[in-house]
C-alpha cells in the first residue's frame, strides 16, 4: 500500500535550464478512438489538478477541450470549453499542454516526471508496466478483443511518447487487478484449445476502479487490505461486480470483453450464447450486426428506450411498464451477483461497496438491491442512503448489519496516478540496486530516467 511506502516525492524533479528543480507533475491519459482525456496531478503530495477531454480529434472543425480545475482556495471550480483544432492525437495532446502551460504553469512539459496510461484490455498481465516494445506487443495482441479501444490507447502513448520523450510511460490495465482469478472462474466451458490457442477466457474490466474501492473500504474498515473481503459493485453505464478476498479479485462479471454479466446501459450482458446464434441465424444479422446490437442496443436501452437510468426511473414512477421492467431486471442481476458472490467468499464479507454513477448517485436503487437482504446479513439503513448521494462517501447500513454497506466515490485517475508513480519509483530503486550489486535490475521493467 502506498501509505507504507516511502514518499513519491522521490521521484527525482526535473529541472529548468538554470539548474532550479521543477515541482514534478504526472499526467494521466485516457485515450479513445477520437477523444483524449487528462489530468494532472502534483506529486508530493499526490494531488489532482486541472483535468479535462479533447473530444472529435480527426473533426477539425469540431474538435473541442473542455477543462475544469480545482480553486486552490477551496472555491467554484473554474471551466473552460473551447473549440481547437486537432488532426490527430499528438496533436490533440500538443494543443492540451499548450492550454496548461498557458493555465497552470508554463514549464508544464518539463515539470512531467511520468505519464500514466490507461489500456483497456492487457490480456492476463497482473501489474501496471514500464511502456517498452514487449509492453507494447502486448498491448497490439490484446487489441484482437478490445478492437475499439486498445488502438486507441496506443495513439495516446504514441501522442506521448513523441512529446515526452525520455519521461517513464506506464500502461495501467482494466483487467489487471482481475489477473489473479482462479482457473474455475476465469475459463469457460468450451473446448480448452479454445483458451490454448486463441487466449479465450473471461479477464475482466474495471479492474482499477474495482482495486481502488477495495483500498478505500479497507480504510473505511479500519482494516488491512489483506485481511478484507468485499463485493464491489462498479454500476455506470458499463457495470461490474467483483469478489475480492484479501485484496485478491477471486471473480468478477465482465469476461472476455465488458459484455457479459450485468444488464447495462446499452449492453445486453449475460445472455444464453444459443440466443446470438438464433439472431444471427433467424434474423440474418452479422457479427457486425450481432456485435451492434448486443453492445449498442440492448441493456437497459434495449428494454426501456433509454440507457439512461434517471430516465428509466423517472418513466417506472410515471407509471411505464417496460422501464418498470427494465428496473426491476437490473435490479434482479446485481442482487443476484452479489448472492452468487457472497458464496464465493464462503458467506465472509465485510462490506459490499457501491459505486459509480448508479452506485454513488441512485439511493433509490440502492436500496431495491439490498431489499429483504438480512439473510445475508445485509440491512440499510434508509436515512443513510438517502444522504450518502452526488458524491459522498458513506456507511448505508443499519448498525445491526452484520456486513457494512458502503458507498464509494470510485477515482479511476486517481488510482492510475498513485500505480504509476509507485511503478516509476520501484523501477528507479531496481535500477539503484543494480548500479550498485552490477546485478540485472528490477523484474522485466525497463526504466528510464525522469
Ligand atoms: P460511465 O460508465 O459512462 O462512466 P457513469 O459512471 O457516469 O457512466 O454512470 C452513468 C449512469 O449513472 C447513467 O445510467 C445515469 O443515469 C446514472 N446516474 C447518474 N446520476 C443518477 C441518479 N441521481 N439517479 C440514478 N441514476 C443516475
Amino acid at each position: 500500500m502506498l501509505a507504507s511506502r516511502p514518499p513519491l516525492g522521490q521521484v527525482p524533479a526535473r529541472s529548468n535550464t538554470s539548474g532550479t528543480a521543477l515541482p514534478p507533475k504526472l499526467l494521466v491519459l485516457n485515450a479513445g478512438s477520437s477523444s483524449l482525456k487528462f489530468k494532472i496531478f502534483g506529486v508530493d503530495p499526490l494531488v489532482a489538478g486541472m483535468g479535462g477531454m479533447f473530444d472529435r480529434i480527426g473533426d477539425k472543425a469540431n474538435c473541442t477541450l473542455k477543462a475544469s480545475a480545482p480553486d486552490p482556495s477551496g472555491g467554484k471550480s473554474r471551466k473552460w470549453d473551447l473549440k481547437l483544432p486537432a488532426g490527430d492525437h499528438t496533436a490533440a495532446l500538443r494543443e492540451i499542454l499548450a492550454f496548461i502551460s498557458d493555465h497552470v504553469s508554463g514549464s508544464f512539459s518539463r515539470e512531467v516526471v511520468a505519464v500514466g496510461h490507461r489500456i483497456v484490455h492487457g490480456l492476463d498481465i497482473s501489474q501496471p508496466v514500464l511502456l517498452d516494445e514487449r509492453a507494447l506487443g502486448r498491448i497490439r495482441e490484446a487489441a484482437v478483443f478490445a478492437p475499439l479501444h486498445n488502438p486507441a490507447g496506443l495513439q495516446g502513448i504514441e501522442a506521448a511518447q513523441s512529446v515526452f520523450q525520455g519521461v517513464p510511460q506506464v500502461a495501467v490495465f482494466d483487467t489487471a487487478f482481475h489477473a489473479t482469478m482462479p482457473a474455475y472462474a476465469y475459463m469457460y466451458g468450451i473446448p480448452y484449445e479454445l483458451y490454448e490457442k486463441h487466449q479465450i477466457r473471461r479477464y475482466g474490466f474495471h479492474g482499477t476502479s474495482h482495486k481502488y474501492l477495495v483500498e478505500q473500504a479497507a480504510a473505511m474498515l479500519g482494516k488491512p487490505v489483506s485481511e478484507t473481503n468485499v463485493i464491489t459493485c462498479h454500476l455506470g453505464n458499463g457495470s461490474s461486480v467483483a469478489a475480492v478476498v484479501g485484496g485478491r479479485c477471486v471473480d468478477t462479471s465482465m469476461g472476455m470483453t465488458p459484455l457479459e454479466g450485468l444488464l447495462m446501459g446499452t449492453r445486453c450482458g449475460d445472455v444464453d450464447p444459443a440466443v446470438v446464434l438464433h439472431i444471427e441465424n433467424q434474423l440474418g444479422l452479422s457479427a457486425q450486426e450481432t456485435d451492434n446490437l448486443l453492445n449498442k442496443k440492448s441493456g437497459l436501452l434495449g428494454v426501456t428506450g433509454s440507457s439512461d437510468l434517471r430516465a428509466v426511473i423517472d418513466a417506472a414512477q410515471r407509471g411505464e411498464g417496460r422501464a418498470q421492467l427494465g428496473l426491476d431486471m437490473l435490479v434482479h442481476r446485481i442482487k443476484k451477483y452479489i448472492g452468487a458472490y457472497t458464496a464465493v467468499l464462503g458467506g465472509k464479507v465485510d462490506a459490499v461497496v457501491f459505486s459509480a454513477g448508479i452506485g454513488e448517485n441512485s439511493s433509490l436503487l440502492r436500496g431495491l438491491v439490498l431489499q429483504d437482504m438480512q439473510g445475508l446479513g445485509m440491512e440499510l439503513d434508509p436515512e443513510a442512503n438517502q444522504a450518502a448521494v452526488g458524491g459522498r462517501q458513506g456507511d448505508i447500513g443499519a448498525p445491526s448489519s452484520r456486513v457494512r454497506l458502503l458507498v464509494i466515490p470510485t477515482d479511476e485517475e486517481l488510482s492510475i496516478a498513485q500505480q504509476t508513480l509507485q511503478l516509476v519509483q520501484e523501477a528507479r530503486e531496481g535500477a539503484g540496486a543494480a548500479a550498485t550489486d552490477g546485478g540485472s535490475g528490477s523484474a522485466g521493467v525497463t526504466a528510464r530516467a525522469a
